[in-house]
């Protein structure tokens, strides 16, 4: 695995104008900056083809006979299943409002890494072989052929895309680059191309129920071993349900909070909601991953991911399906499901049974995400918090990609952590909400041997999170997405060492006066909570005020 670098030295780049064109200037593969290719048996798994050993590194792909047919027929599939794919071949304007966008063009100075040019090199291949213009006039046009060392320049760059959609928000044209990259994707996957740390969770969730082939019981037994720990915290004794036919609700969480900190104490932070609730729910060890990599490689294995939540719900005979705090799962859940799994018409309109709220906005895909059934219950009064177990983090709220961009959840999380924290600092507004940026990671580029691509795609996320940090003292990243989760630990120990990652639910969960409790001497993470709560300063109460004020649907 390559060294990573000091600070200093990743910060040294310019964005200069290279001397040569795009299309002219070679794809260097450098350490650190890529993923380890498939291997062959994860994708047999999910019986997709062409797997082969390679490495990106090497000079041979190893490509299989026929590779050029295979793509560009692929493409022709593409453009025949999806209008939107042409479209976005056909309508850029090439006018540069996406060109500064993107995190990874901010963090690496590569023209590549312009949103705009990503698309170009997909683009480029369409001309060619998909207009008169691009057939005739080559080059002049933008059109250039399809060649081994394109192959390898879209890998090269379609996974150093996050599918974050932060340019498209930017761009007048509305054009997805998200889509072109995953379409880029599928084309390469048609090859056996694909990373392994995509693959491998591919493979286990279709086979297990989760990215990392967790089995029925060890998830019991870690749920076990959290109950345990909550236990001692709160002197409760919380008994979790499992696979329970006839339950009212399905709860499915990304698998990352089963059994990885920081996302774990979120898992806590539910099920102490739960059990003061007295929530009549189930989890289920089979349905155990609400987040899908099946969408980091191509449409059909997403749906195929996706559709076990659903038969799970059906299976168990539920009213409706709750979801945990992740990120693509609710991109996913928002804008496909209907099209893809859907009509989930077996299911009701959720309802929650604490304050009667109608879920409208769920009333197709019968899902609701957390923060908006909490949300619900602090508006109505249903639970009581006590907001100065709190008081020694100082929090800033990061607005994952997908949930901000995707389904427009932005008040939920900040009026929750309005009500259950104390002190609460926005970052800077162009780099919050719809134009939340990246962490750098998602997509399934949170490996390991990459980390100098996630360390310089997370810097301007992690820039304004240092700013705060130096403005209110901010000591604390709140988010509602498990590859959050999972990734800003490292970003945060990088570029803003001593800041602490958080699902919102973790903050609930401290803030939880449950029935009947005694003085909670200890947090979610069995650290001491500050003897007396630490009155707000002024400049606090100046600086929580966006997220006040209700939502659509309470
Ligand atoms: S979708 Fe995100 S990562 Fe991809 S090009 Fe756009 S801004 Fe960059
Ligand atoms: S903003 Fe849209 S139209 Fe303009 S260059 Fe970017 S993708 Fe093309």
């Amino acid at each position: 695995m390559a060294k990573l670098p000091k600070q200093d030295e990743l910060l040294d780049f310019s964005f200069d104008v290279p001397k040569t064109g795009w299309m002219h200037t070679p794809t260097e593969f450098k350490e650190g900056m890529y993923c380890y290719g498939t291997k062959p048996k994860n994708l047999e798994v999910v019986g997709m083809p062409n797997g082969h050993d390679w490495s990106p590194a090497d000079e041979d792909w190893h490509l299989p006979e026929g590779w050029k047919d295979i793509v560009l027929n692929g493409m022709e599939d593409l453009m025949k299943k999806y209008r939107s794919f042409k479209l976005y071949m056909d309508v850029c304007v090439r006018c540069g409002a996406c060109a500064d966008k993107c995190h990874f063009y901010q963090g690496t100075g590569d023209p590549k890494n312009m949103p705009v040019v990503r698309a170009e090199l997909l683009r480029s291949v369409y001309r060619r072989y998909f207009t008169t213009s691009g057939k005739l006039l080559g080059e002049l046009v933008g059109a250039r052929d399809l060649t081994e060392d394109v192959i390898k320049e879209w890998h090269y760059y379609f996974y150093q895309c996050t599918e974050c959609r932060r340019c498209s928000v930017f761009c007048p044209y509305g054009i997805d680059q998200a889509e072109i990259t995953l379409m880029g994707r599928e084309l390469l996957n048609l090859l056996g191309l694909n990373t392994e740390w995509i693959a491998g969770p591919v493979a286990n969730c279709y086979m297990k129920g989760n990215h990392v082939g967790l089995e029925p019981q060890t998830i019991m037994s870690n749920i076990e071993f959290l109950m345990e720990d909550l236990q001692d915290i709160t002197g409760k004794a919380i008994n979790p349900s499992f696979n329970r036919k006839g339950a009212e609700i399905l709860f499915v969480v990304p698998s990352g909070d089963l059994y990885a900190e920081p996302g774990t104490y979120t898992f806590m932070g539910y099920m102490l909601l739960f059990e003061q609730l007295g929530l009549d729910y189930t989890l289920s060890t089979y349905a155990s991953e609400g987040g899908n990599f099946g969408f980091f490689t191509a449409n059909d294995m997403a749906k195929r991911l996706n559709a076990k939540m659903y038969a799970e719900a059906k299976r168990l005979g539920v009213k409706w399906i709750l979801g945990g705090e992740c990120g693509h799962m609710w991109r996913l859940v928002n804008q496909y499901m209907d099209t893809w799994n859907g009509p989930a018409d077996f299911l009701e309109v959720p309802v929650s049974p604490i304050t009667g709220t109608r879920f409208e906005n769920a009333a197709s895909t019968k899902m609701v995400h957390i923060t908006e059934f909490t949300a619900d219950l602090l508006y109505h009064d249903k639970i009581k918090v006590d907001p100065s177990r709190n008081d020694h983090l100082v929090v800033t709220y990061h607005d994952s990609c997908n949930t901000s961009r995707a389904m427009g959840l932005l008040e939920e999380p900040r009026y929750i952590i309005n009500k259950v924290c104390n002190h609460f600092h926005e970052m800077p507004e162009e780099t919050i909400r719809e134009k939340t940026l990246c962490c750098g990671s998602g997509s399934g580029l949170n490996a390991g041997e990459n980390m100098e691509l996630r360390m310089r795609g997370g810097f301007p996320r992690a820039n304004a999170v240092r700013h705060v940090r130096d403005k209110y003292g901010v000591n604390t990243l709140a988010n509602i997405c498990a590859l959050d989760r999972a990734s800003f630990p490292a970003l945060m120990d990088y570029w803003v060492p001593g800041t602490k990652v958080m699902g919102v639910h973790e903050l609930v969960g401290n803030a939880l006066v449950l029935d009947g409790e005694g003085e909670r001497t200890l947090d979610l993470r069995l650290e001491e909570l500050p003897k007396k709560p630490a009155p707000a300063s002024a400049g606090d109460a100046g600086a929580t005020s966006d997220g006040e004020g209700g939502t659509d649907h309470v």
